[in-house]
C-alpha cells in the first residue's frame, strides 16, 4: 500500500531534480550536496575548505537545518554568500526545498554550489537534489563499522571525508577498516582523513573539488 506513494514522492523530486540540474547547468554552476550524521563536522568542513577554494572560484552555500540559521551564520562570517534552508522538523532536503531557495542565489556569479544537507546519515541519501556529486562525511567518533550500516549514502557519494581525525588516538576508529569497507560498497569512492584542527591537511581534498569544478565548466585540467 505505502509502495506506490513512496514511488510518486520519489518521481516528483526526481522530477525537480532535473530541473535544477538544468539550472545548474545552464548557469554554468557546479553543485555538491554534502551530507552525512549530526555532528560528523560538516560546517566545519566548510569553514576550513571555503577559504582555500574562493581564491579560484565563486562559491555560494546552501544550509539545510531543521531550525536555526547557526550554520548559515558560520558561513556568512567567512565572507560566502549562505542561504539557510530551514525544513522546520524535516529530516532531509528535497529538490524542491533546493529550487526555491535558488531565487536567493547570485547563478551568474557562482561558480561552486555546496548543499550541506540536514545532518542525518539515511534518508537524505534518497533525494536527488540536482547535485553533480556527493560528499559524505563519516567523522571518527561515530565508529568505523558505519559504511556497511548505512550504504546507500556511501554508495552514492563520489568522495567520503573521515573527520576528526584529531581524535584517533582516543577513539575506536581503524581509518583502515572504515576505507576498506567504504571501498567494498563504492570502489570507486576517493577517501580523505581530515581533522578539525586549524592545520588538518585539507590539499587532497582542495585539489579534488577544485579539478572536478574546473571540468564541470570544461576548463582543462591543471594537474
Ligand atoms: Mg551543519
Ligand atoms: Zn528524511
Amino acid at each position: 500500500m505505502n509502495i506506490p506513494i513512496i514511488r510518486k514522492v520519489l518521481e516528483r523530486n526526481d522530477a525537480a531534480a532535473r530541473e535544477n540540474r538544468e539550472l545548474f547547468d545552464s548557469s554554468g554552476i557546479f553543485c555538491i550536496d554534502l551530507l552525512g550524521g549530526a555532528g560528523c563536522g560538516k560546517t566545519t568542513l566548510l569553514e576550513m575548505l571555503l577559504p582555500r577554494l574562493a581564491s579560484s572560484m565563486r562559491i555560494a552555500v546552501l544550509e539545510g537545518d531543521l531550525e536555526t540559521t547557526r550554520d548559515a551564520e558560520r558561513i556568512a562570517a567567512l565572507g560566502v554568500p549562505a542561504i539557510q534552508l530551514l525544513t522546520e522538523g524535516g529530516c532531509h532536503l528535497t529538490a524542491t526545498h533546493v529550487r526555491r531557495a535558488l531565487d536567493q542565489v547570485p547563478l551568474e556569479s557562482t561558480d561552486l554550489l555546496m548543499i550541506e544537507n540536514v545532518g542525518n546519515p539515511i534518508c537524505p541519501a534518497n533525494f536527488e537534489l540536482g547535485e553533480h556529486c556527493r560528499i559524505a562525511v563519516l567523522s571518527a567518533t561515530e565508529g568505523d563499522d558505519k559504511p556497511l550500516k548505512y550504504p546507500l549514502l556511501f554508495r552514492t557519494a563520489a568522495a567520503v571525508v573521515i573527520s576528526k581525525c584529531d581524535l584517533l588516538p582516543h577513539v575506536r576508529f581503524d581509518p583502515g577498516r572504515a576505507r576498506a569497507e567504504i571501498n567494498r560498497i563504492n570502489p570507486d569512492a576517493r577517501v580523505f582523513l581530515t581533522s578539525n584542527t586549524p592545520n588538518s591537511d585539507l590539499d587532497e581534498l582542495t585539489h579534488w573539488i577544485s579539478v572536478k569544478t574546473r571540468q564541470a565548466h570544461g576548463a582543462p585540467m591543471l594537474t
